[in-house]
C-alpha cells in the first residue's frame, strides 16, 4: 500500500537528484572550458552565479561557463563578485561533492586533499588565485537556515553584505576565504548578454543600452547583471532600443517569449499505472461530504492496447516542450505513470505552482461508433469553481478548436460537469480536453501516430495562445 509520504520521499529523492544530475552538468561544462580571461594585464574578474533551485552559489572565472550556465542549466547571474589577480603564489582549489552536487572553494591543500580522499569529492583543480598582498579580503558566509541539498555558502568582499546577513538573515561568518586586488569592478569585461536561457545579443548590446537610457542606470545602476535583467524584464514590454541596429522580427519574437514568459501553465496527465493503489476517498471538492476514489486508471485503446494514462502522458511531455519553446513556464502533475497523486492534489498543485491555467489531457471511453474530442469545465453554478466558469468556458473553447481545426477530430463541444474532483479543488481556470476516443477505430489510431500527435499539440498550443491573446 502506496502513502502520501512514501510519494513525498520520492519526490524528494527525485529532486535530489535532479539537482545532482544539474550539478555534474556543470563539472562537465568547467573541465571541458576554463577559459580565464584578464580584463587587462594582471586582473580577472569574478562572476557570481546562483541556483535558484539549490540556493547554491558559484564563483567562476570563465565566461564559457558561465554563458553556458544561464543558458541552459536555469542559473542567474549576479554580476562580478570581486577583482582577483590572474596568477599568485595561492591558489584557489575547487572541489565538488558527486552525492550532495555542492562545489567548495579551499586555499587550504590539506582540506581539499582530505575531501578527495576521505570523502570522494572530485578535484576540479585550480579555480582562481588569491592576492598574496592580502589587499581585499573575501568572507565566508554559511547558511545554516538552508533547506537545500547543498549547504548555502556565500563569499563576498562587501563588508556591508556580509554584516547584513548576519545581522537580519541569520547567516554565520566563517572568517575570512581568500583575497581578491583593488580595482574597480568592471562589467565592460564580457557583459552578459544572456537572460533566463535566451541569447538576446541580435538586440541588446550592454555598452549601447547604458549609453542610452540614462534614467534606467540611476534606478538600477550600471552593473551588466543590472541592466540586463530590466532590459529583458521591463524594457522588452515598453519598447526600448537596445542595440544601435537590430531586426524588428527578432526584437518581437523575443519580447513575447519573456512575456509569455510570465505566464505559468500547469498541465495534468491524466490518471497513472495500475501499479499505483488510488482506491482511497477524497472529498470531491473543499469540505464536500460526497466522496470519490482518488483517481482510476483511465481507458484503454481498443485497437492499439495504449493505456490512457500513457497516451495522455506522451501528449502533456509534447506540450509542455512546444510551450516552453514557445517561452510559457510550464509545470507537469507527474512525469511517469508511477507517481501518486489524487486527483484533489493535482488540482492543488497547480494553485502551489502558481499556475495560471490548469489543462487536464485525458482520453475518452464509450461505444465504439463515438468519436471525436470534446472538453469539460465546471457550471456557472457549481459551489466551488461557479466563479471560473466564465474563463474556464473560453480557455476550453480556445483549445477544443484550434485542436479540432489542426487535427481534424469531430468537435463535440465544450460540456458542463461538476462531479470532477480534479476541476472542483482548482482555484484557477480548469478544463478537461478529452482528445478523443480510444474505444473508436478512427481516433485510436490517429491518435497513437506520432505524426498526428504533432497535430494535436500544434492544435492546443495555439488554443493556448489565442486565450493569453498572442
Ligand atoms: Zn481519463
Amino acid at each position: 500500500m502506496r502513502t502520501e509520504s512514501d510519494s513525498a520521499v520520492k519526490i524528494l529523492r527525485m529532486l535530489i537528484t535532479a539537482v545532482i544530475c544539474a550539478a555534474a552538468a556543470v563539472f562537465l561544462i568547467f573541465a571541458a572550458g576554463v577559459n580565464v580571461h584578464a580584463d587587462n594585464d594582471d586582473t580577472v574578474s569574478m562572476y557570481r552565479m546562483f541556483n535558484d533551485a539549490t540556493g547554491e552559489h558559484l564563483y567562476t572565472t570563465s565566461v564559457n561557463e558561465r554563458n553556458e550556465l544561464v543558458l541552459h542549466y536555469g542559473w542567474t547571474y549576479e554580476g562580478i563578485g570581486w577583482t582577483g589577480p590572474v596568477k599568485s603564489a595561492t591558489p584557489v582549489y575547487r572541489v565538488y561533492d558527486p552525492e550532495s552536487g555542492e562545489h567548495h572553494y579551499t586555499v587550504n591543500r590539506q582540506e581539499k586533499q582530505a575531501l578527495i580522499d576521505e570523502y570522494h569529492w572530485n578535484d576540479e583543480g585550480i579555480a582562481w588565485y588569491s592576492d598574496d598582498r592580502k589587499t581585499v579580503p573575501l568572507y565566508r558566509l554559511f547558511n545554516k537556515e538552508s533547506q537545500s541539498p547543498v549547504s548555502s555558502h556565500n563569499f563576498t568582499a562587501d563588508s556591508h553584505e556580509r554584516d547584513v546577513l548576519k545581522e537580519n538573515y541569520g547567516w554565520t561568518g566563517e572568517g575570512i576565504a581568500w583575497f581578491g586586488v583593488t580595482g574597480a569592478i568592471d562589467s565592460d569585461d564580457h557583459p552578459m548578454t544572456i537572460y533566463r536561457g535566451v541569447d538576446l545579443s541580435d538586440i541588446y548590446s550592454y555598452q549601447y543600452f547604458r549609453s542610452n537610457h540614462p534614467e534606467v542606470v540611476a534606478s538600477v545602476g550600471s552593473s551588466d547583471a543590472a541592466l540586463i535583467r530590466y532590459f529583458a524584464e521591463e524594457g522588452l514590454k515598453a519598447g526600448l532600443k537596445g542595440k544601435a541596429s537590430f531586426d524588428q522580427n527578432r526584437y518581437d519574437e523575443i519580447a513575447d517569449k519573456f512575456a509569455r514568459n510570465g505566464h505559468v501553465i500547469e498541465i495534468d496527465p491524466g490518471h497513472q499505472s495500475a501499479d499505483v493503489d488510488t482506491s482511497a476517498m477524497e472529498p470531491n471538492g473543499p469540505g464536500s461530504s460526497v466522496m470519490k476514489m482518488k483517481d482510476t486508471y483511465g481507458t484503454q485503446g481498443t485497437y492499439t492496447g495504449i493505456p490512457e494514462y500513457q497516451l495522455n502522458l506522451d501528449i502533456s511531455k509534447m506540450l509542455r516542450d512546444a510551450l516552453e519553446e514557445k517561452g510559457y513556464t510550464v509545470y507537469l502533475t507527474r512525469e511517469n505513470n508511477s507517481t501518486a497523486i489524487s486527483c484533489s492534489e493535482r488540482a492543488q498543485k497547480a494553485t502551489k505552482d502558481g499556475a495560471d491555467i490548469l489543462v487536464r489531457i485525458h482520453a475518452n471511453g464509450g461505444a465504439s461508433s463515438a468519436s471525436g474530442a470534446c472538453a469539460l469545465v465546471g457550471s456557472a453554478s457549481n459551489r466551488w469553481i461557479g466563479g471560473l466558469h466564465d474563463e474556464s468556458s473560453r480557455l476550453a473553447a480556445s483549445i477544443l478548436n484550434h485542436y479540432c481545426q489542426t487535427t481534424g477530430l469531430k468537435n463535440g463541444g465544450v460540456y458542463d460537469n461538476d462531479t470532477m474532483t480534479g476541476n472542483n479543488w482548482s482555484t484557477v481556470p480548469v478544463m478537461i480536453l478529452e482528445m478523443g476516443y480510444m474505444t473508436n477505430m478512427h481516433d485510436d489510431y490517429y491518435m497513437a501516430d506520432a505524426g498526428n500527435r504533432q497535430k494535436m499539440v500544434g492544435g492546443i498550443v495555439e488554443g493556448i495562445d489565442e486565450y493569453f491573446g498572442y
